[in-house]
């Protein structure tokens, strides 16, 4: 993987558990991470992992402590932060314990029923934006086995409740998701966040996933920042002490998702279409966002925030052209772009702009011929697709993000079955 991967490391857990706040709450680098209060009646768990890190969130749980899980509250529905549930359950049958209460927001109940439905779908895209790390494994996402709630949260609501002498107060806020809650825990002075903290960019504008939510995010880093807590369990990576600190990466995350919201906005209210307003906010991008260690783009990215806050407003329709409105097969407007030049010409284009470093522009000039060529000259695709190669795997190389290295990297790994395929048939 790219230089990231030390990063990535971090986003997925691969640190030790850590206890604090006096010894009673503790929390399991998992994946997702995995919160822990104790009390002298049991435990309030926030958060259960993935389902391939259940055995290893086990043993790490147990080694902490044997204490009945009282309660279970899920972050919000994705993959990995709900499924790491069944040792657990093999334990509660084994001892004769009773079922923990789960509690979860009324939309996370409506995302499992959708997850249902899109199953195959999931774990397709799944695949991809996870491949680095799922490599061998199909069905890894698969959403078929879950935890119903048992105590549901309604639209705005907030939950309170107080078990082992303990308060426990959860609070709804879109962010990643629209199911999201998170947990203060005032005594101990915790804020367990789930993802709207994930200690790098916030995954706002995923590709792959369904519609997120920039504004709503900067609300909740508001409201968390009231709490004016000591510790803060991330949904992903290290643990965060101390007030001045939490502060800042709260505030900090506000602010980014402020600017990059009222930023696209304002643009849109001025009538401009999205390519301008793309480019013109990556320009614009201050550097104070650029070098603040919590807003590192490990994982989601800026350019993707941008996308977010559009897609949030705007239709499909998002050029201004009418040619775009029912556009012809690309296969059949690059034929007609390689009867003007031929296949060798676009070629030594690609290569001349590869060699100026114009990477993208470069990709442009080679789909022409790939989506155009009729394969028959193969020894000029194979040159083509190896061109290609090169320059995704020195965009992943590059990439910080692990969505983008995985887009990246899995263009690379086709283009590598397509040349065997090429170089075979010449054969
Ligand atoms: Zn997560």
């Amino acid at each position: 993987m790219s230089s990231t991967s030390k990063e990535i490391e971090k986003f997925i857990g691969m640190f030790p558990p850590v206890t604090f706040a006096n010894g009673d709450c503790h929390m399991i680098g998992s994946f997702g991470n995995v919160g822990i209060v104790e009390t002298d009646e049991g435990l309030v768990v926030f958060d259960i992992t993935t389902r391939q890190f259940r055995k290893r969130l086990f043993r790490a749980f147990r080694a902490i402590t044997n204490k009945q899980i009282k309660y279970l509250v899920f972050s919000h529905g994705h993959f990995d932060h709900c499924f790491g549930f069944s040792p657990f359950l093999e334990e509660i049958k084994e001892k004769n314990w009773e079922l923990p209460q789960i509690i979860a927001h009324e939309k996370l109940v409506d995302r499992f029923k959708r997850y249902k439905e899109l199953d195959e779908y999931q774990n397709w895209i799944n695949s991809m934006q996870f491949a680095s790390i799922f490599k061998k494994e199909k069905r890894f996402t698969s959403t078929r086995e879950i935890l119903e709630p048992t105590i549901i949260i309604k639209g705005n609501e907030n939950y309170t409740f107080t078990f082992g002498n303990l308060k426990f107060e959860i609070y709804h806020d879109m962010g990643e998701t629209d199911d999201s809650i998170w947990m203060f825990v005032p005594e101990k002075s915790v804020l367990f966040t789930g993802d709207l903290i994930i200690s790098s960019f916030p995954n706002v504008g995923n590709p792959y996933k369904v519609q997120r939510y920039p504004k709503h995010w900067a609300v909740a880093m508001e409201k968390m920042m009231e709490k004016n807590a000591e510790y803060l369990v991330p949904g992903h990576g290290p643990l965060i002490e101390g007030k001045e600190r939490i502060k800042d990466v709260l505030s900090i995350t506000a602010e980014v998702m402020h600017f990059v919201h009222d930023e696209v906005v304002e643009r849109l209210n001025e009538g401009k279409w999205f390519e301008q307003i793309y480019h013109e906010m990556l320009e614009i991008y201050p550097e104070k966002f650029k070098k603040h260690y919590i807003l590192r783009p490990v994982y989601g990215s800026y350019q993707y925030a941008i996308h977010a806050v559009y897609r949030l407003y705007h239709g499909w329709y998002n050029t201004g052209n009418p040619t775009d409105l029912f556009p012809a097969k690309s296969t059949e407007i690059a034929k007609e772009f390689l009867k003007i030049n031929s296949e060798r010409q676009y070629l030594e284009r690609a290569m001349k702009l590869y060699e100026e470093g114009k990477l993208q522009l470069a990709l442009h000039i080679l789909d022409v011929i790939i989506k155009g060529s009729n394969s028959e000259n193969s020894d000029n695709l194979i040159n083509v697709y190896k061109l290609k190669l090169k320059i995704l795997k020195k965009k992943a190389r590059q990439e910080t993000s692990f969505i983008s290295f995985n887009i990246f990297n899995n263009g690379a790994n086709e283009i590598k079955d397509i040349l065997e395929n090429l170089s075979k048939r010449k054969v």
